[in-house]
């Protein structure tokens, strides 16, 4: 594969490892020719790696991400309003669609001969990134918020990296940490969540969305947004299928955030073309709550470009999201997935979806991660294992 690097938005290339932003200050991603390429003959056990032509990596490390199922949930379609597709990313082997990225991430250092792998992380990637690292025989250094959750971090520590819970700015720290690498000559690459390995391994979610569809193309693909690193790899595989000529028409993108933390979703509503940091709240959607997003004006070209658009919902919605996945599907995931459920049910709504659009949404991560405020003694009985077959019969017969 073509090892340059280019800017979506002024076009400039770059070798790699020379740099992760543009001179003109936006994200770059890897430059692929996709003309001529096929859809793969490999199996499905091959996971993302059936995509190897077109990632910058040809020796996988790790755990095989990818292959997720598509679910169609008819059961959920009322409450979302339009025919609806479920990618349960939750299934990869930490629980979450950053895997993927990880993959690529963790296999092209241990290619360069790097020792040391870096991120910068509310949770999810820090213990995407430490298990990979692991098993690449890699050091790993997590760089987390200093108010992380203990719960999150007893899960990240279990593959022994270096974690720095770090009290401060993350949008500063984000940016210091790709800094440090160019700017200092310490053996550690960064990974963090919307470098270039990492959209492109994130960009085979579109990738196998596009190829389960086919030959049809579904009408609008919606998932959660934080940094934008997701949203860029969903856009690019987009592109590059286009350019390969496998798709009749684009699916409209759309992107979902936490009310309380949406800079993405007010600059779209503002009409502007560039997002800016904001005061963030308090959310229930921790793993999506970044107020200073690096790839958010490259998401924001990706939702007007396709059609899409960029909304935020409220932690209510968000919490009725989850029960009804759990409650109807059978898929726990957490609340920053659900947000993305709940934005297809405010599209819906607001006409932006109609009822016959086939619309897949991307649940990006597991729910069995951490404990939420469910109420269990609404939906718990204690019983006397004398009354098995009476408490059994009253609720059978109910
Ligand atoms: C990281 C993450 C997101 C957001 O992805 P970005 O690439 O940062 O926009 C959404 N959901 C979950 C569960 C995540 O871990
Ligand atoms: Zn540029």
């Amino acid at each position: 594969m073509n090892r340059r690097l280019r800017c979506y938005d002024c076009g400039e290339t770059f070798e790699v490892d020379e740099r992760k932003r543009c001179v003109c200050g936006e994200p770059l991603w890897f430059d692929v020719d996709t003309a001529g390429f096929e859809w793969p003959d490999e199996d499905w056990t091959a996971g993302m790696w059936r995509y190897v032509d077109v990632l910058p990596v040809s020796e996988p490390i790790g755990p095989t991400p990818g292959t997720t199922p598509l679910v169609r949930a008819e059961e959920l379609e009322e409450y979302a309003g339009c025919r609806l597709s479920l990618k349960p990313e939750g299934q990869n082997p930490t629980g979450s669609f950053k895997d993927r990225g990880t993959a690529v991430g963790v296999s092209y250092a241990a290619a360069t001969g790097y020792d040391w792998i870096g991120t910068v992380s509310h949770g999810n990637m820090a213990l995407s990134t430490s298990a990979y690292a692991a098993s690449a025989g890699l050091e790993a250094a997590v760089f987390v918020p200093a108010d992380t959750p203990p719960e999150r971090l007893e899960l990240i520590a279990r593959h022994d990296p270096r974690i720095f819970r770090v009290e401060g700015d993350y949008g500063q720290l984000y940016a210091d940490t790709l800094a440090l690498e160019h700017g200092s000559d310490l053996d550690v690459t960064f990974v963090n969540s919307d470098t270039p390995l990492r959209v492109a391994g994130q960009k085979t979610v579109g990738y196998e969305i596009l190829e389960e569809f086919e030959p049809d193309v579904p009408d609008a693909i919606v998932l959660p947004v934080s940094s934008g690193g997701h949203a860029s790899g969903i856009w690019k595989a987009v592109r590059e299928l286009e350019d390969a000529g496998l798709l009749e028409e684009t699916p409209r993108l759309y992107f979902v955030q936490a009310g309380p933390c949406d800079p993405i979703a007010t600059a779209y509503r503002e009409g502007r073309d560039e997002v800016t940091p904001i005061d963030p709240g308090e959310t229930i959607a921790v793993s999506i709550a970044n107020s200073d997003p690096p790839s958010g004006t490259r998401t924001l070209r990706a939702a007007r470009e396709t059609g899409g658009a960029v909304v935020s919902v409220p932690d209510e919605a968000t919490r009725e999201a989850m029960d009804r996945l759990a409650t109807t599907a059978g898929l726990s995931v957490e609340p920053s997935s659900a947000v993305a459920l709940a934005g297809v049910r405010q599209l819906s709504e607001s006409s932006k979806l109609a009822p016959d659009d086939d619309v897949v949404t991307v649940l990006t991560g597991s729910g069995y991660k951490e404990r939420y405020d469910v109420d269990v003694d609404s939906r718990a009985r204690t019983i006397d294992l004398a009354d098995l077959e009476d408490e059994l019969a009253a609720a059978v017969d109910g």
